[in-house]
């Protein structure tokens, strides 16, 4: 929450002091893609750690409109890297969706349908399969269904308070640093598999409730407004990943693509997409694989040198606890960028936790 108002105050003090001008920081044939998750109507619950990969279709609208309305055009990826390429000077604007989730199609299509505009969804094959989990999810129900939990940390069996509100927000956060940074990918899974069936969690049915059959990505992928991405099979941090694995998990989730939708995937997101996530090494496989884009989800804005490195693109995370009008423009404007790269080392919150977004998780 701290770190949260500091945000807010920032980008309100850029806001209203006039720093920002539109498109100031982008220079010719330039433009943003914005990153989405889920986009669904009402409001997150008290305990909701990942309520900031979630906008309302309401908020798309304006988004899509407020794009437009500033002179940049809608384009799909393939058009973007063509504008940078040939620098073409009109500015753009791309619009993703990660993961795969069912209310892309529920809620965000018929908006972007409407609006005509084109997108992306970056789909992990694993989940569509129900053969990979929702692991941060699984966490965030178990902390929100127990008073207490035990877990088995560096050898030790603790037993940890999730009673109120702020120790589940706390017990949380410990939790994914943990499980991000200190532990391999494979004990990440085993360690989330254990906590869900120790406390009757379903995380099967989580994965079912929340993520698209491949039907119903077919339905979506047939309209060309839409272009399927890969993220991976089983969405593992591909740094942490020998190279071999990292490899195979990028080629079979394109692999899985191109058999259930008949199209092999020219884009790429990296899963979480932060820093310690995706590197040089990535960027490398990515573009030794042939793919036309790779995004992460280090924040920024496309500029045409970026034509340069296509498969280590940076991205504009949409967060849910910025639906306004007055954030999205501040983010677009390219100067919060600027002034975030230049504040490095002093930086408010990590970016690299919004497992599924920017500035707090991407996944
Ligand atoms: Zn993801």
């Amino acid at each position: 929450m701290f770190d949260l108002n500091l945000k807010k105050l920032g980008l309100n003090a850029l806001y209203f002091s006039g720093a920002h001008r539109w498109l100031a920081g982008l220079g010719a044939g330039a433009g943003a893609v914005l990153m989405f998750h889920h986009v669904r109507p009402g409001k997150p619950a008290p305990f909701a750690p990942n309520a900031h990969l979630e906008v309302t279709p309401e908020f798309l609208q304006e988004s899509v409109r407020l794009v437009r309305e500033k002179g940049m055009d809608i384009v799909d990826l393939d058009e973007a890297r063509r504008r940078l390429l040939e620098r073409d000077p009109r500015p753009f604007c791309v619009i993703t969706f990660d993961d795969g989730y069912r209310d892309n199609l529920v809620h965000a299509y018929p908006v972007l349908k409407a609006e005509n505009a084109p997108f992306t969804i970056f789909v992990a094959t694993g989940l569509v399969d129900r053969t990979a989990d929702l692991w941060w999810r699984v966490v965030e129900r178990v902390i929100a269904e127990q008073d207490a939990i035990e877990v088995e940390i560096g050898g030790a069996l603790t037993r940890l308070a999730t009673r109120s509100v702020a120790e589940k927000h706390q017990v949380y956060a410990h939790l994914m640093d943990w499980l991000m940074d200190e532990v391999d990918e494979d004990r990440q899974r085993l360690f989330v598999n254990d906590l869900a069936q120790r406390y009757g969690v379903d995380d099967k049915a989580m994965v079912d409730a929340e993520i698209m059959t491949w039907d119903e990505l077919r339905r979506i992928a047939a309209d060309p407004l839409v272009t399927i991405g890969a993220h991976t099979v089983a969405h593992h941090v591909l740094a942490k990943l020998p190279l071999a694995r990292a490899r195979a998990e990028i080629e079979g989730g394109a692999r899985r693509l191109e058999a259930m939708l008949g199209v092999a995937p020219r884009h790429f997101a990296y899963p979480y997409g932060f820093e310690e996530a995706a590197g040089e090494r990535e960027f490398r496989l990515l573009a030794d694989l042939g793919f036309a884009t790779a995004v992460t989800t280090r924040p920024g804005v496309l500029m045409p040198t970026h034509a340069a490195s296509n498969t280590a693109w940076p991205r504009v995370s949409v967060n849910g606890h910025f639906q306004s009008r007055r954030y999205l423009e501040v983010l677009l404007s390219g100067v919060a960028y600027a002034l975030y790269d230049r504040a490095r080392g002093l930086r408010p919150a990590s970016p690299k936790r919004a497992p599924v977004a920017a500035s707090a998780s991407t996944r």
